[in-house]
Parts: C-alpha cells; sequence; structure tokens
C-alpha cells in the first residue's frame, strides 16, 4: 500500500511519519513485507537534487511545478512503482496533493494546469490513503520558528498557509475515501491513537 502524509509546514507530519513507521513495522513483522519510507520533491538521488533547487533557487511558478512532477515521476518510476510491485509499504512525506496546496493554492497556479500534470505523471494514480495533519497556520508558525531555520517556503505569509491548508482540505473533500483528516493541534498521544486506529484498519 502507499500511504501519504501531508500538512503545512510545522503541522508535525515528519514526526509523526516515523512513529507510524514503526508501529506498521511491528504490525507487519515476519509478514515479509517492508516499510519503505521516502519523501517529496526528493525520494531519489535525481530528486533530492531537484529538491536543493526547488528549495533554495528562485524561479518561475510553473518552472516550480514542473520540476516537482519531474521529481514526482522518477519517484514513481524508480521507488514507488516497484515497491508496489513487490508487495512493499511505501510511505511519502508528502506528494501531489503537496504540490496542489503549495504551487496551486498558496501560490495561485491554475489548478487545472496542476491536473493535466498529474494526469500525465500519475495516470489515475493516487495514495491508498493520506493523513492530512490540519492545523491552522499560527500555531504551524510558532512550532516551525522553535526548532528550525526556514527554507524558502516555510518563510512564505500566513496567507499564503491560510491558501494552502484551504486547497488541502478541499482536496480531502473532493476525495474522502483516501483521506484521514487529523487535527493536528491535539497531543501527541492522541494523534497516536488515531494512527493506531488508521493502522489497524488497513
Ligand atoms: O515536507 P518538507 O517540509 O520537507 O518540504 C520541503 C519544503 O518544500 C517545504 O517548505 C514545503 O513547503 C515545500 N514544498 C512545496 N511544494 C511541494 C512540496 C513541498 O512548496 N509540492
Ligand atoms: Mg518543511
Amino acid at each position: 500500500k502507499f500511504i501519504t502524509f501531508e500538512g503545512i509546514d510545522g503541522a508535525g507530519k515528519t514526526t509523526h511519519l516515523a512513529w507510524f513507521r514503526d508501529r506498521l513495522e511491528e504490525k507487519l513483522d515476519a509478514s515479509g513485507r517492508a516499510v519503505i519510507v521516502t519523501r517529496e520533491p526528493g525520494g531519489t538521488p535525481l530528486g533530492e537534487s531537484l529538491r536543493e533547487l526547488l528549495l533554495h533557487r528562485r524561479m518561475d511558478l510553473e518552472t516550480e511545478a514542473l520540476l516537482m512532477f519531474a521529481s514526482r515521476r522518477e519517484h514513481l518510476a524508480q521507488v514507488i512503482e516497484p515497491a508496489l510491485t513487490r508487495g512493499d509499504w511505501v510511505l511519502s512525506d508528502r506528494f501531489s496533493d503537496a504540490t496542489f496546496a503549495y504551487q496551486g493554492g498558496g501560490r495561485g497556479l491554475p489548478r487545472d494546469k496542476l491536473e493535466t500534470l498529474e494526469r500525465w505523471v500519475q495516470g489515475g494514480f493516487q495514495p491508498d490513503l493520506t493523513v492530512l495533519f490540519d492545523v491552522p497556520p499560527q500555531t504551524a508558525s510558532k512550532r516551525r520558528s522553535a526548532v528550525r531555520s526556514p527554507d524558502k517556503f516555510e518563510s512564505e505569509t500566513e496567507a499564503f498557509f491560510e491558501r494552502t491548508r484551504a486547497e488541502y482540505l478541499r482536496r480531502a473533500d473532493e476525495a474522502p475515501y483516501r483521506f484521514a483528516i487529523i487535527d493536528a493541534t491535539q497531543s501527541i498521544e492522541r494523534i497516536r491513537k488515531t494512527l493506531d486506529e488508521l493502522i489497524s484498519t488497513m
């Protein structure tokens, strides 16, 4: 199965993903199935090079969206598709919902362009489950400044993250069968309980 973790920066997805991986590995123990953890942009050597450019160079918005999907195409071909064919599980820190949320919602690239690219790169392929960590931008911004120095996207305004969040929620509304929305303002213990429940239903 293919599971993606989404949310605005500072929502906590990366931390929760690490815990989710451990729990899933315990559950799959002895099944012979591996859990592969990966991320976007990135996930392959070429993708990681694209990530460096995406996070640190200024570029035209359409160039940015094209590079996100280029990274994704490589990720699908080299990592995700082969793993799923073997029967392994793949957990990805972001996938195409992030491109709709950030380049679409946040930066304002028309959605139909992103849909065209999505169709090209993915066909109808979508995650089996997308865990969306939903949090108000103000809370996320406080968490970010507590832990690290921002990359180019993380220094965006609160209004930017409000639009990004709204587009995530719109995507979830459009495909409720694959989304689990988690209120990420809850305690870590509460969130872990919800994640445990999700794992037990898979
Ligand atoms: O998930 P992570 O925080 O590592 O992502 C790195 C940066 O890339 C983030 O600041 C995120 O906002 C940005 N990003 C983006 N568009 C995407 C995926 C990630 O702007 N499609
Ligand atoms: Mg980040």
